[in-house]
């Protein structure tokens, strides 16, 4: 994907090179989605017949961009559908500034944190992990943090940097 903190959700249905937005979903098999972050959240979605993958971050969190692909996925015909959330950065890591913290908190109570030395941060996992249990999604979350383990990319930690990969398939 070329990603650009957008909230379009586009389906994949043959192979093509980089197509514009932050979540791909499809219904074929064999053709794998990816979703390329440093310390954004990679959000991998999965059902019987359709899969997809999400890049939320900040952005992507206020613009409903998991909630967006959920409706696109049913529309699609996913039964009951399954969420993993990869590595990204944690509360703990994740500062910014206290006015966009009151932003965020608006829409998403759960986003709401302190780093480990106590100026305003974001939980984005817990924040993203509120929408899809909203709408009745399980999920598994890895827990691991990508500023703090150096087996991942980091725009926080490194600035330039690479990008880790999600990658889902039916
Ligand atoms: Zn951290």
């Amino acid at each position: 994907m070329n990603q650009v903190h957008g909230d379009g959700v586009f389906e994949i249905t043959s192979i093509i090179d980089e197509p514009t937005s932050d979540a791909l979903i499809t219904t074929v098999p064999g053709i794998a989605l990816a979703v390329l972050v440093a310390d954004c959240i990679p959000l991998l979605l999965t059902s019987q017949t359709v899969v997809g993958a999400v890049h939320v971050g900040r952005r992507g969190l206020v613009n409903s961009i998991a909630l967006k692909t959920i409706e696109a996925m049913k529309k699609l015909g996913a039964g009951q559908i399954h969420a993993q959330l990869g590595p990204s950065i944690c509360r703990g890591c994740y500062e910014v500034g206290g006015d966009l913290a009151d932003e965020i908190h608006q829409t998403h109570p759960a986003a709401t944190a302190i780093t480990t030395s106590g100026s305003p941060s974001l939980d984005l996992p817990q924040a993203l992990i509120a929408d899809l249990v909203s709408v009745g999604i399980t999920y598994e979350a890895s827990g691991i943090c990508t500023v703090e383990n150096e087996q991942y990319f980091s725009y926080r930690r490194d600035i330039i940097t690479g990008r880790t990969a999600g990658v889902v398939w039916l």
